[in-house]
């Protein structure tokens, strides 16, 4: 045992899993969270009727490192928690039709009198483009029509009508909707081979996905997603027994007042309601980093940051979900708010429920114009869910300070707070989404994992 306390303030899962991985050199690891619960934004919710759905995140998968991915999915408790997704399937709504083919939005389904100009616009451009700005990236991608007709009103229907979309970085298309369909089939396919085309265009079918996997074949990662009417919190109870085993202190419901440093080390961290500070050799912050530097009497830049609020309906019908097949799917039609369907029953692979949920993002103070019947209407109308069905069931949960809008002001602020707490103590680890280097469940622990093990 080299060290002597480590501190991890946040408990979402890369809280969790740093804690963890820390106990392995720290003989007293201790997680902050303010929230009376841990997980962040892997916890559930319940309805009236008792069935389960995700708050935030839904299919965790393996990271492709055995030291995390031990910790998330034990080999020998696999079969007991988990149904195992080989393969995700996913399709998208886009100008009044479904596609489960492909995630990508179809260009083939723009103005018929516009399609072909956009095809040249989109063929002409053969370089791919490294403009850090979306809207330029896809002006210099796509070209004109298929980027004003396709991503804006995507970029306007996520990050509000009256955003300033110029000043957008390539974070706000992290769904991938910056890759289209267009041109024909075979077409499409051939282009695909030069890396340029391959950024921007889609597979029309499985069949030219799979001929592609033959020849370059990839990891690619496992998907998990609970068994039973178990919801992705599942995966928290997981980590909290492994904590407990281990010794590890959770103090919920508390906040860091104070951060005590001398020269270049902090101490120790002194909590709201607590009056014994707590001893830190090593300090790993995955809550918003302004905080930390707020704790520590160092000034930080006036907030630029905008935080998008989900809006998530959680619906459960007496009649089955008209696809049986797609795990989740995206709605890149404009004319509606909903941006993301996830189908639980096909997650669990068993029909306990009828049960899915509907994501939108909108500002906290548009939050009641989203009434139940006029999703559940939407969702009929899309076909998702059969005209007859009727609502057993279901929860209406506002979720404040999800997205950021990832404007390049929102970009200098985050890295300037990042930059300036990892250079202000030496014995800090600032990691997790709100470090604003990843987003990802996976990518986030991994990075919370390299991070760890650069300082063992
Ligand atoms: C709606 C939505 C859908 C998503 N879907 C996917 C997906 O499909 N796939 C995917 O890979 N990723 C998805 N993500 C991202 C995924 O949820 C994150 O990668 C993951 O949750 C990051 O974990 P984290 O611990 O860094 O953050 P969080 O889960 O946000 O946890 C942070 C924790 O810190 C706590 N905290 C904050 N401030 C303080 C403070 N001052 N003191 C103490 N505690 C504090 C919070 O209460 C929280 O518990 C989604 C995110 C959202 C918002």
């Amino acid at each position: 045992m080299n060290q002597e306390s480590a501190v991890v303030v946040g408990g979402g899962i890369c809280g969790l899993v740093a804690a963890l991985l820390l106990k392995k050199n720290y003989k007293e690891v201790t997680i902050i969270e303010q929230s009376t619960e841990v997980g962040g934004l892997f916890r559930s919710v319940s309805d009236s009727e008792g069935v389960r759905y995700d708050m935030g995140s839904h299919i965790p998968n393996s990271t492709g490192i055995d030291d995390i991915d031990s910790l998330l999915f034990p080999k020998n408790e696999i079969e007991k928690n988990w149904n195992v997704i080989p393969e995700l399937k996913s399709g998208n709504y886009f100008f009044g039709s479904w596609d489960l083919e492909s995630p990508f939005p179809d260009g083939r389904k723009i103005d018929p009198a516009h399609y072909a100009t956009a095809c040249g616009e989109l063929v002409g451009l053969a370089d791919l483009s490294s403009n850090p700005l979306i809207y330029y990236y896809c002006l210099e991608t796509l070209g004109p029509i298929f980027t004003h007709t396709i991503i804006l009103p995507i970029l306007q229907k996520l990050y509000g009508q009256n955003v300033d979309y110029k000043s957008l970085t390539m974070d706000a298309g992290l769904f991938g909707f910056t890759r289209i369909l267009a041109l024909p089939r075979d077409v499409a396919a051939k282009l695909k081979e030069l890396p340029a085309f391959d950024a921007k265009l889609g597979y029309q079918n499985k069949t030219d996905f799979l001929l592609r996997m033959q020849r370059e074949p990839r990891i690619s990662p496992t998907y998990f997603y609970p068994n039973g009417n178990k919801s992705v919190e599942c995966l928290i109870s997981i980590l909290k027994d492994q904590i407990h085993e281990q010794g590890i202190v959770i103090r919920t419901s508390t906040s860091v007042d104070k951060i005590n440093v001398e020269g270049t080390e902090v101490k120790s961290i002194a909590l709201n309601e607590v009056a014994e500070a707590v001893k830190c050799d090593l300090l790993f912050w995955s809550a918003p980093p302004f905080l930390a530097l707020k704790a520590m009497d160092i000034p930080t830049p006036a907030s630029k940051v905008v935080l998008r609020t989900a809006v998530i309906f959680h619906l459960n019908f007496d009649l089955a979900l008209l696809d049986t097949q797609s795990h989740y799917l995206w709605v890149w039609e404009h004319s509606t708010s909903i941006f993301r369907l996830t189908l639980y029953p096909n997650l669990h692979g068993s029909v306990k429920y009828n049960n899915l949920s509907v994501e939108i993002l909108c500002a906290p103070n548009e939050v009641d114009q989203f009434i139940v019947e006029d999703i559940v209407k939407e969702l009929q109308d899309m076909g998702i869910v059969s005209e007859q069905a009727a609502l057993i069931s279901h929860v209406k949960q506002i979720e404040h300070n999800t997205f950021p809008v990832p404007t390049t002001a929102f970009s200098q602020n985050s890295k300037y707070n990042y930059d300036k707490l990892c250079e202000s103590v030496d014995n800090i680890i600032v990691s997790g989404r709100y470090g604003g280097k990843c987003w990802r469940q996976a990518d986030v622990l991994v990075d919370a994992y390299n991070s760890i093990k650069a300082i063992e």
